[in-house]
């Protein structure tokens, strides 16, 4: 299947194109030329069906004109080593928990397919263009890069870079990425994120590097590591429908750059009965504005508690203007939008642990107050529970006056030791490095 490009200023390109160069040369997103729907027996034995098939059959939906089934679901099985269950929280709120896998949060996922499918392609494109490895640059304010690196750790033919501002992400986010060594380079830059994330940008810009060095991405622009998000919204589907609750679902999502609730759109396309989907969203709410007003006014982000949302240009906004033909009127038939304050996603955490028993973290926190606002009559509602409330430990134990404990593989990260390269916020050295060092 081809990939077109969102500004449609390129020619469409195969998967392995799209996968290993990220962004389109015209720096538009990639989008698959169809979505195919899935048949309706598909739906109709859904739930006698475990995870690790119903991802196999979706991704063969996407990918199945350009990975043989055998190496596809190979990919997929290996990715989803880990479980996303469905659980009542209370009343006809549920939640998809996306934090079983090795970080604790739902980019696990998508990480470790794209580490998957870039092996694949690296060792099929790499020799034919004479270069060498794929090399993947992520800026990261904490869980995107623990997230990435540890998804790629020790995949062959690929090497990871991950940046991040000295002394500005959590310890225990740090030593996920900063302990590991093999294939997982950390870059601990003189500056802030947004440093970060220009010195990245100003690599993919860049001719020389890029003429020398396979250079890619590893945020939610690239289809590899968006599109296998959707599998899981098929198994909510199937475990609701399993207890005979699949009837009126509305999903809500938790959403920053938005490539999360693209995933779930697309599973719509392809046929899930999903009736709507709710973006929760903490006070950068610029989606919530174009829900209201029509209009999209991107501007800078501000500091919150459920800080993997803390997005003020959504990367993926684009992909959702593309997937409804740039209709409004079409977008807000199937998505409505919340916002929400520190004090409330706080005063949520308190009040669902105190009623419930349930612990959210503070990103969930969003998607059940939207779901508890928002759900109609006979209206089943789902929330992506997209990090494990012990990475945010502070938050949380405030919030419900006992302590969290930390998982094991978590824990076990603060035992390694630290190993990063000192680098300044200057491009012409982090270039310098990576025409060094870069294989
Ligand atoms: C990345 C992240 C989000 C936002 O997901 P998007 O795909 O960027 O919308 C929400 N919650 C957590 C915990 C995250 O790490």
């Amino acid at each position: 299947m081809k990939y077109y490009s969102t500004n449609h200023q390129t020619q469409p390109t195969s998967l392995a194109e799209a996968v290993t160069t990220g962004l389109a040369p015209d720096r538009g997103l990639y989008m698959p030329e169809q979505i195919k729907t899935l048949p309706q027996d598909f739906f109709e034995n859904i739930q006698g069906m475990t995870f690790q098939q119903i991802a196999c059959r979706v991704a063969e939906n996407f990918f199945g004109e350009d990975i043989a089934t055998d190496d596809l679901h190979k990919i997929v099985c290996d990715t989803l080593a880990f479980d996303c269950p469905v659980v009542n929280v209370g009343g006809d709120i549920w939640t998809l928990e996306l934090f079983h896998g090795p970080t604790l949060a739902f980019k696990d996922v998508g990480a470790r397919f794209m580490a998957r499918m870039l092996a694949h392609f690296s060792k099929s494109a790499g020799c034919a263009e004479g270069k060498g490895d794929v090399n993947v640059l992520v800026a990261t304010s904490g869980d995107t890069g623990s997230a990435v690196a540890n998804g790629f750790l020790g995949v062959d033919g690929v090497h990871v870079f991950v940046l991040y501002p000295k002394g500005k992400v959590s310890p225990i986010q740090e030593c996920q990425f900063t302990t590991l060594g093999r294939n997982i380079t950390a870059l601990e830059v003189d500056g802030t994120f947004d440093d970060c994330q220009a010195l990245v940008k100003d690599a993919f810009a860049d001719g020389e590097l890029n003429a020398k060095l396979r250079l890619t991405s590893a945020n939610s622009i690239n289809v590899a590591r968006f599109l296998p998000q959707s599998f899981y919204y098929f198994n909510a589907y199937a475990r609701m429908k399993e207890r005979g609750l699949a009837g009126n679902l509305v999903i809500c999502v938790p959403s920053g750059n938005f490539g999360n609730i693209t995933a779930g759109l697309f599973a719509w396309r392809m046929g899930l009965p999903v009736k709507r989907f709710i973006a929760a969203n903490n006070a950068n709410d610029v989606f919530l504005e174009y829900l209201k007003t029509g209009q999209y006014s991107p501007r800078p982000s501000v500091r919150t508690l459920a800080n993997a949302m803390d997005v003020g240009a959504p990367s993926n906004f684009a992909r959702i203007l593309d997937l409804f033909g740039n209709s409004h009127e079409d977008i807000c038939k199937v998505i409505s939008g919340a916002a929400y304050t520190d004090a409330e996603i706080s005063k949520a955490i308190t009040d669902c642990h105190k009623t419930y028993g349930y612990t959210l973290d503070p990103h969930g926190a969003c998607g059940w107050l939207a779901l508890r606002d928002n759900l109609r009559e006979g209206e089943t509602g789902v929330f992506l529970e997209t990090a494990h409330p012990a990475k945010f430990k502070d938050t949380v134990e405030q919030a419900i006056g006992e302590s969290v404990t930390l998982p094991s593989r978590l824990e076990a990260f603060t035992h390694g030791e630290k190993q990063s390269v000192a680098m300044t916020a200057a491009f012409a050295d982090f270039k310098r490095y990576l025409l060094d060092n870069a294989k």
